[in-house]
């Protein structure tokens, strides 16, 4: 960050609410008013303020109707805010649970951890220091590496906790096996996924019927409310409270005129990140603005308010921008590495990528669009390469490929059906009409497909350097284009905290009595969301979730959750 934008965002932030005021004059400077654009940041259109610098007035007492005291106070019931209010309580504390909706917030189901229990069951090893390695080189050493240690020694741990939690109500953990195998790419084999005993695991078209998050969130809410938490749903939290002698000693909640102040010496922010927050994601992440779509449930509750409400008590955003983005393939076709074209029918890139990249540089072609481009044995090929080790990643139909299961071709056909059918995938008998039917120049994708297979013939992608066991022909009719479509999942960065999980000011000071856990939580990713490691997100919800919470109760996590030896 240069001298300039220091000037004007730390200012602000060192400040605080009463501050606010003083650094907007020192934004507004002549010289300094370009800062945040030098900064990479687009000035807002109409005011020379974000919304959420703006000064905030305190709730006035006779808006409150109510006062509930406890030890500690956990705003959003997602993973991560369950996972703290659950291990809080386990630690003697009384935890009061707040959240906007009206039930808790669960998607998705890939859990990262190294070295559980399962791991150990089933002969996964992996060299950690590898993996904590790649993941800041990823992230070009833009993070808190103590964070990232952190999470390698607890996680395991914390895994082996939420697995007897999940056995305890009849659920079933395992490995997912798809994950993806490339040497450049590599991820890792550290992804978790609870399910019931009887759910059928193939993910045609979506399903996730008693499988993933949607059915640990809830054991976790029954353990939860079994060791006495409050839940108060349909209830937002508006202002973080801080004491004159700087602790955070409570929150207000609820609606205007009959809010509840919530007191307690311990405040965990679980809100979740900001995906729904689009000036959020102007000022912190502009490209993440660029994907086609947004999958979000419960809809768009993730509008950044734990930031807010943390930079409103003196907090900071982590250091690095831009934030990443978690971007997926999800809502288009599965790509499969095949040869991807632009809208010009023209090959761009190498395609033994994962998911994420794959979704970044499309957007940087002409209109974002891309496809992918395969024949007939296309998805024998996709079976042979994956069950060889040489391939995998984000395929629909493998969504939840368990451990030791191989790829399921049945399945994959199916989802390659209902993706027909919609018209995520077009299908022709030659590449002429393909070309017509994709709207892409039909010289041009005659030219790309025959280059391609040249290309094949050679066994040498001398032109984009793709590994040979994944060049495939395309000369089997009939001919499949699958349009590829990114989408944001989770904005992958938020408020600084150190490795006690607590908030910090700019210059690196904790606000006592402030906590943040999961999605809301900053300094643990930068630039890119790392797919090395797939089920992160969730990964260290569980983690920091749990450790904070046990924080939060006057205990060390240090010393409770057992480590492993890195
Ligand atoms: C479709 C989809 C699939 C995904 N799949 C995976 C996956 O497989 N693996 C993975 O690692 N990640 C995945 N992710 C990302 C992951 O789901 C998130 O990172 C994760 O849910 C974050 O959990 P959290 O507990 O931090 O926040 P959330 O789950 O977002 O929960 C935050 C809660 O806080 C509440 N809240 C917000 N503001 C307030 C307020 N002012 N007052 C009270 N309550 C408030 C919200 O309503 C919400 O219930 C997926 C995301 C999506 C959208």
């Amino acid at each position: 960050m240069d001298e300039k934008t220091k000037l004007s965002r730390r200012n602000f932030i060192k400040t605080g609410i009463a501050g606010a005021a003083a650094a907007v004059t020192a934004v507004s400077l002549p010289g300094i008013a370009s800062a945040d654009t030098a900064a990479g940041h687009p000035l807002p259109n109409e005011c020379t303020q974000w919304s959420w610098e703006k000064p905030v007035k305190a709730i006035p007492e006779k808006q409150i109707k109510k006062t509930v005291k406890s030890d500690v106070v956990v705003i959003g019931a997602g993973l991560a805010g369950i996972t703290a209010a659950l291990s809080a309580a386990e630690f003697g504390a009384s935890v009061q649970l707040i959240e906007k909706n009206n039930t808790w917030a669960a998607r998705g189901g890939h859990i990262t951890a190294f070295d559980s229990k399962i791991q150990k069951r089933l002969g996964i090893k992996n060299n950690y220091r590898q993996v904590i390695r790649d993941w800041i080189a990823w992230a070009q050493g833009r993070m808190d590496e103590r964070l990232l240690w952190s999470f390698a020694e607890k996680s395991g741990a914390c895994m082996d906790w939420a697995v007897a939690i999940g056995e305890k109500y009849g659920l079933k953990v395992t490995m997912w096996e798809g994950y993806y195998k490339g040497p450049d790419y590599t991820e890792y084999p550290v992804t978790h996924f609870f399910h019931e005993e009887d759910a059928d695991l193939s993910y045609v078209y979506g399903n996730s019927k008693g499988i993933g998050n949607v059915t640990l969130v809830p054991a976790l809410e029954k353990e939860a409310k079994s060791k006495g938490v409050a839940f108060n749903y349909g209830t937002p939290a508006v202002q973080i409270l801080k004491g004159s002698d700087g602790r955070v000693n409570g929150v207000i909640a609820g609606k205007p005129g009959k809010y509840t102040k919530f007191i307690a010496p311990s405040v965990i922010i679980a809100t979740g990140d900001y995906a729904s927050n689009d000036e959020m994601k102007r000022c912190y992440s502009p490209f993440s603005l660029k994907a086609d779509a947004q999958i979000y449930f419960p809809n768009k509750c993730n509008t950044g308010d734990g930031h807010i409400m943390a930079m409103q008590v003196g907090g900071a955003m982590q250091r690095h921008e831009p934030h990443g983005a978690t971007v997926h393939l999800e809502a288009g076709a599965a790509s499969y590495g095949f040869l991807h074209v632009n809208a010009l029918g023209n090959r761009f890139k190498n395609e033994d990528v994962n998911t994420q990249s794959k979704s970044c540089s499309k957007e940087l072609e002409p209109g974002g669009i891309a496809w992918t481009i395969y024949d007939r044995d296309g998805l024998t090929q996709v079976k042979k390469q994956v069950d060889a080790n040489l391939a995998g990643g984000l395929f629909y139909g493998q969504m939840w490929q368990p451990w030791g299961n191989g790829f399921n071709l049945e399945v994959e056909k199916m989802t390659q059906e209902a993706h027909i059918k919609d018209g995520k995938v077009v299908t022709a008998s030659s590449i002429e009409e393909l070309a017509s039917k994709m709207n892409v120049p039909v010289e041009n994708l005659i030219k790309t497909v025959s280059r391609y297979n040249e290309l094949y013939k050679m066994q040498d992608d001398v032109d984009f350097g793709k590994r040979k066991e994944l060049l495939t022909p395309i000369i089997n009719p009939p001919f499949y284009a699958g349009k590829l479509f990114s989408t944001l999942l989770t904005m992958s960065g938020g408020v600084r905290t150190d490795s006690n999980l607590l908030v910090l000011d700019a210059e690196g000071n904790p606000i006592q009595g402030l906590y943040v856990a999961g999605s809301a939580g900053g300094e643990f990713f930068a630039n890119d969301y790392p797919t090395i490691c797939p089920g992160i997100n969730h990964g260290r919800c569980l983690t920091f979730g749990r450790m904070a919470g046990i924080k939060a109760a006057g205990k060390d996590p240090y010393k409770i959750i057992p480590s492993i030896k890195i």
